[in-house]
């Protein structure tokens, strides 16, 4: 489909990034091969040498593994876009391609627990520095910053306690210091949020969530804003090696089919939930982008097209009252990750987070009694029933 950038998203999620045959299939079919024959000695050669086009070798790329770039790229409105074997693999790619040496680098504290891991456990090995701040606070955002930052990475709302960071503000930071904006736009999808709009040069997803949906693939992305940027991310990529394979660019493909279908549902339905939690007797508080007493409403007003469905809660009676709900809840599966067509519900403290240690938790305002749940698509009041089946046992 030609110029399909002047589309609504409700198209271009069906259509973008179809690549059609000479057989005239109309979805992309899977290229479950690894290396591609040439025609002859000279064809070879020039594919190499880059003097033509056409595919060489499926770590460097592939059909099926190009159309689930290509519309990942034309939903996030990037220039291009880089299949990764999982959303850390996305997120190593990132580090590695715009990290050296002596540099520093600025992440949000409220951060999916790994990416915390991998800039204090193993970039901090190739002596690459990362401060962790509150990115909501941008004073906070501003002082972190020194003469050798070369990125400032955010994650909004923030895993897991949904806190919300002023996107195009901290792009107007990163820019007058010399240094770019990524964006982890995991929670939202391009169908609730758009970070090249508000000012980011790298946008990077766990495509294992909102954009799969079905929660069976494992799978990352990496986007960039500006074609220039596009061969150093394709050459490190090609050599660190963690890709995308066809067979799960062929979901993720087709989950994004219905991404704004799903995620506008489920965001629909969590609001509902959010209401009901927060006049629930045995929750003390409620954080979801959508209600008035998120402390960044007004931003996620501004810089979302709608709330996401991903809610944190505290319990009165912290962590004993959180095991109570878990084990008695029903329909909510009790499992890590998010995004997919059903509802789960799990304790960031001793799951997710876990990894990151009880002091950084604190930093980053992560209770031990704090529940978040991803809303799916099952029966709004049917999941209500479930979880007031749960609560009503604490
Ligand atoms: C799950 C997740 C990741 C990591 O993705 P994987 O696909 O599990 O490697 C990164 N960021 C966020 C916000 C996530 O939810």
């Amino acid at each position: 489909m030609k110029s399909i950038e002047k589309y609504s998203l409700d198209t271009k999620c069906v259509h973008a990034g179809t690549k059609h045959d000479e057989l005239g299939a109309v979805v992309t079919p899977i290229y479950q091969t690894s290396t591609f024959k040439f025609k002859n000695v000279d064809h070879g050669a020039n594919l190499f040498k880059g003097v033509e086009d056409g595919y060489i070798y499926t770590r460097m790329r592939n059909p099926t593994v190009e159309a689930c770039e290509d519309a990942v790229a034309v939903l996030e409105g990037g220039a291009k876009a880089l299949g990764c074997g999982s959303g850390m693999a996305a997120t190593h790619l990132l580090f590695s391609t715009l990290l050296q040496s002596g540099d520093h680098v600025i992440c949000s504290e409220s951060v999916y627990g790994p990416t915390t891991t991998l800039l204090t456990t193993i970039h901090s090995r190739y002596n690459i520095e990362a401060t962790f701040v509150d990115t909501s606070n941008l004073e906070a955002v501003r002082s972190a910053v020194k003469s050798n930052t070369r990125l400032i990475f955010v994650e909004t709302p923030g895993n897991p306690t949904l806190v919300i960071s002023d996107l195009n503000e901290i792009s107007k930071i990163a820019h007058n210091n010399d240094a770019k904006l990524a964006v982890d736009n995991t929670f939202m999808s391009p169908a609730m949020q758009q970070p090249f709009k508000f000012g980011a040069d790298y946008v990077m997803h766990s495509m294992t969530k909102f954009l799969n949906g079905h929660a069976d693939v494992v799978a990352g992305m990496v986007i960039v804003k500006d074609i220039e940027d596009y061969p150093l991310f394709r050459k490190t990529l090609n050599h660190i090696g963690g890709v995308i394979d066809p067979f799960n660019s062929f979901l993720v493909h087709r989950g994004i089919k219905t991404l704004k279908l799903r995620i506008e549902h489920q965001s629909k339905s969590a609001l509902k939930i959010a209401q009901y939690l927060e006049n629930h007797s045995k929750v003390d508080w409620v954080r979801y982008p959508g209600l008035k007493s998120h402390p960044q409403y007004e931003i996620a007003k501004k810089q979302m097209s709608g709330d996401g469905a991903m809610i944190s809660f505290e319990l009165k009676g912290g962590i004993e009252a959180g095991r109570i709900l878990m084990n008695n809840v029903q329909i909510w599966q009790l499992a890590v990750s998010l995004g997919g067509v059903e509802s789960l519900i799990q304790h960031p403290a001793s799951m997710t987070h876990s990894s990151m240690g009880k002091e950084a938790r604190e930093q980053a305002k992560i209770t031990d009694g704090l529940v978040r749940i991803s809303v799916g698509i099952e029966n709004v009041d049917e999941l209500i029933e479930g979880l007031e089946f749960g609560l009503s046992k604490i």
